[in-house]
């Protein structure tokens, strides 16, 4: 544990404008400074840095917060080794034992040494495919046959790996690397698993495959993509480094960094199937493409999109598969609040090879006319031909009810229930009582799981009689259901933690400040956030407090948990970029007096959560409920829960839910 006190010491000796500034040219501009963001492809100096805060935040791409997140996204450290780089640069010492120096050093040794392996890999691949004699004469006709020029070639960095088992091996240690950097790096394999990382136990990952570099969103190589062009071959058609020190698969994005600046500007992107569609469409001038390299598509790589736009739309194949993975990666979508629209394409067609085959304006026509929502796209697959048929329509209105239980937004909520009451002639009232009961289920099913877990752990130790793994607790009284504990994604509770960064120590009335107001309010009610990531900063914060009687800003700022999202809330306060003016009107606009209110409103859409969920859990057990005495609680139980809840929903005015 790094002491508090050396990292305020960091904090009051590093001027954040010094500590951005070595590496970004900064501009004054008002009281703040303003400079091209190095984490995207920045032409508008979009990234502005209060010094009075301490904070910078890149308007376009989203980074942001205070110098320690800013020197971990900059050189890729853990967050010791960042507090480490500053404290040495300001001559501020740490003293044996507060920190591991040699762990950290390490860390950064390996980091370091696998970068430069993929980044020499890369420059020799892509040599290879240009000059080499294989290069040109098979590997490189064989790509322009496909349609890919050298332009994009270049762009995309594409290369060829060597021919036989030790090529790359060969060449990296020839240029210096070490055979455990190599393998670090992915490049290379063990031929026998327990022989050991030497040089006689080692053979090249990619052998005879064209290769695209796979980079992350600042452009650093992390791995490759490997595609074979023999057909005699049992090997597969793709193959993919393995996950290493820098390369996680679920948190990487095929083409963004290429694509990045486009998708921002046109406030849009396409997600497709394979790397050959990115870089085919990005050839014909449609360049807000990515690729998931993976299977399923993963919440990391939601947030990654959303950080240049809120708009994706999946272009896949017709064929059952690509309408099966569409379907799969809607809810992840959904549930990272993007506004998605699937297009599909006719089968036995891919984007790539329908833009190579009818140009770019016949695609964009395609994409523009076909490109539907989630509830269009569930009713033509479920319905088809059937739209009367009623069997398949409740089938339809289920699955679609599925997928709006996983958004986090209740206004959108609302709205897609109207919609697909509309579209399946089914009553409102019927399509809310399924999404809730979807989303009930839902958090039943990770109750389940976690009990089941702590069970058959618990009966590992007694070595008791099996478990009752269908057990369902009943709730007599007002406490935290366990639902609610497992809920890792909490529109409301973030909402909160928001609006208590941003007005923290302002006054709240006479007696008190807004922190106050609030802590005392969910003391009083017994409502405590509890999704997993923010329960813990509310009891922090609150703890926090309590010792010192005061929190502001300042807090948020410089504890590692949240100052992201406090540079997030506090920036746009204070953001003098016009264009963001329009963007964040709602929040700029908020006038003096208006917090009190945004207060008292985020409080209460915490509580009607909670209660929302402690009467449909109280309802279940109401259905399973066996004595009189059973009964009559439940529906006491219910009686109250109703009061509050009207209670709160009559403060609240006309809500949508
Ligand atoms: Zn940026």
């Amino acid at each position: 544990m790094i002491p508090q006190a050396i990292i305020d010491k960091i904090f009051d000796t590093a001027p954040i404008e010094e500590v951005v500034g070595e590496y970004v040219s900064l501009k004054r501009a008002g009281a703040n400074y303003k400079g091209l963001c190095p984490f995207h492809d920045d032409k508008n100096a979009s990234m502005s840095v209060s010094p009075s805060k301490g904070i910078f935040k890149c308007f376009s791409c989203g980074q942001g917060g205070n110098i320690f997140q800013f020197i971990m996204e900059h050189e890729g450290v853990s967050y010791p080794l960042a507090i480490k780089h500053l404290a040495d640069k300001y001559n501020i010492p740490i003293e044996e034992g507060q920190i591991d120096v040699n762990e950290l050093k390490e860390e950064a040794r390996v980091k370091e040494g696998v970068y430069a392996c993929l980044e020499f890999a890369r420059k020799h691949f892509y040599e290879r495919l240009n000059e080499s004699q294989d290069g040109k004469v098979i590997y490189k006709p064989y790509l322009n046959e496909r349609g890919i020029n050298q332009q994009t070639i270049d762009k995309f960095s594409i290369g060829l790996s060597g021919t036989h088992k030790s090529h790359l091996l060969d060449e990296g240690l020839k240029n210096g690397y070490g055979a455990q950097q190599l393998f670090d790096a992915g490049l290379v394999k063990k031929i026998s698993d327990d022989g050991g990382v030497i040089e006689s136990n080692l053979r090249d990952t990619f052998i005879e495959r064209i290769v695209f570099p796979i980079f992350n969103v600042s452009g650093k190589v992390l791995g490759f993509g490997g595609r074979i062009i023999k057909k005699d071959t049992k090997a597969p058609k793709y193959l993919n480094s393995p996950e290493t020190v820098v390369y996680e698969k679920r948190k990487e994005l095929y083409g963004l960094s290429v694509a990045k600046n486009d998708i921002r500007i046109k406030d849009q992107v396409f997600l497709v199937e394979g790397y050959m569609d990115v870089v085919s469409l990005n050839q014909s001038g449609v360049e807000n493409v990515v690729a998931a390299s993976g299977t399923a598509f993963t919440e990391e790589q939601a947030r990654l999109i959303k950080r240049f736009s809120h708009n994706i739309t999946m272009l896949f194949d017709g064929d059952v598969a690509g309408v099966n993975a569409s379907l799969k990666h809607i809810s992840t979508l959904l549930a990272a609040d993007l506004n998605v629209r699937v297009a599909l394409f006719p089968a036995d067609e891919d984007p790539d090879s329908f833009i190579q085959k009818r140009g770019t304006a016949e695609f964009q026509g395609y994409v523009a006319e076909k490109a539907q929502n989630f509830i269009e796209l569930i009713a033509e697959i479920k319905l088809g031909d059937n739209k009367h048929d009623p069997i398949k329509k409740a089938e339809a209105a289920r699955s679609v009810a599925e997928n709006i239980a996983a958004l986090p937004d209740p206004l959108k909520r609302a709205a897609f229930i109207n919609e697909a009451a509309a579209l399946f002639e089914i009553p409102e009232r019927i399509l809310v009582d399924e999404v809730n009961k979807f989303k009930l289920d839902n958090r039943r099913q990770k109750d389940r799981e976690v009990r089941r877990e702590a069970r058959v752990e618990e009966q590992h130790r007694n070595d008791g009689p099996p478990p009752d793994f269908d057990y369902v607790p009943d709730y007599g009284e007002m406490h935290t259901p366990p639902a609610l504990l497992e809920d890792k994604k909490n529109y409301q509770e973030e909402e909160l933690l928001k609006t208590l960064i941003l007005y923290a120590d302002k006054e709240f009335d006479e007696e008190q400040t807004v922190a106050q107001f609030i802590f005392k309010e969910l003391e009083e009610d017994e409502i405590w956030p509890v999704s997993e990531d923010l329960a813990p900063i509310f009891k922090e914060a609150h703890a926090y407090l309590e010792e010192h009687k005061v929190l502001n800003e300042l807090y948020f700022i410089r504890n590692a948990t949240t100052s992201k999202v406090a540079a997030e809330v506090l920036s746009m306060r204070y953001t003098i970029s016009p264009g963001w003016f329009d963007n964040f009107e709602k929040v700029v606009k908020t006038d003096e007096d208006g917090y009190k209110h945004q207060v008292v409103q985020n409080l209460n859409y915490v509580k009607l959560k909670h209660i929302e969920i402690l009467m449909l859990e109280n309802q279940e057990s109401l259905k399973e409920a066996e004595t009189e005495e059973d009964i009559k609680i439940s529906l006491e139980v219910q009686a109250n829960l109703q009061e509050f809840r009207k209670k709160i929903t009559d403060q609240l005015g006309n809500v949508i839910r």
